[in-house]
């Protein structure tokens, strides 16, 4: 992975941070999920969706990249659309900037397997291009179900395009970046997406401070 030293250094520092946060914070880590789940339906929309034509990115795409993780997370992190190594294992976050997630979700204390991870739009579009507006109202029905039978207390969103897609807003990532929504019963907190934060190391620590204010969501931390 072509990380800077200087985002090793960040991310070594932010699990520092954190294990002396997570030593403090009463009940936090180890907190019961009483929700429930309905993982039974949850694959059978997986199902419903690896097999959908709804919309142009069917005829181009080798998988649907449907969503992995815990299916009764309490955080879930939802990005743009598959990449092409997404596209080739089927799998959201496997590239590059997927293995960068994973060392942000570690920096926070937790592992890929206690969260779920998302993309709002399920299929590649070619050559990455933003996602169409049609592509969007076809596959958003999916993301909302996920959600919904998920039901997580917090939803982080990585990057513009999944925040203001969520939000139904045009403000800038600057503008929404580090706030705290509603969404679905869920706290939903936009930060950068992390192939975004690859090529821009200067958002590193602002992505930083969403992730901590993440986590104090998801300990149910007083803000
Ligand atoms: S992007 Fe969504 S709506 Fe379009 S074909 Fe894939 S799963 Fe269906």
């Amino acid at each position: 992975m072509n990380e800077s030293p200087d985002l090793l250094e960040t991310l070594a520092l932010a699990r520092d941070f954190l294990a002396r946060e997570i030593a403090y914070a009463p009940a936090s880590i180890a907190r019961m999920n009483d929700r429930g789940s309905d993982s039974d339906s949850l694959t059978i929309l997986s199902q419903e969706a690896c097999s959908c034509q709804k919309c142009g990115l069917a005829r181009t795409r080798t998988s649907v990249v449907f969503g992995s993780g815990r299916t009764d997370a309490d955080l879930v992190f939802i990005g743009e659309a598959p990449g092409a190594e997404e596209d080739r294992q089927g799998l959201p976050f496997v590239g590059a900037a997927g293995q960068l997630l994973t060392r942000m979700i570690e920096a926070m204390g937790l592992t890929r397997e206690d969260v779920y991870i998302a993309n709002v739009i399920k299929c590649r579009p070619p050559n990455n291009r933003d996602p169409k507006p049609d592509e969007i109202a076809a596959c958003q029905p999916y993301l909302l179900q996920q959600i919904e039978q998920i039901a997580p207390v917090v939803i982080c969103t990585l990057g513009r395009f999944a925040a203001q897609t969520l939000l139904q807003t045009t403000e800038s990532m600057g503008r929404l970046r580090g706030k705290i929504f509603e969404y679905q019963g869920a706290k939903l907190v936009p930060t950068y997406h992390p192939a975004a934060l690859l090529r821009n190391t200067q958002w590193k620590r602002p992505a930083w401070e969403d992730l901590k204010l993440v986590r104090k969501l998801y300990d149910g931390t007083e803000i």
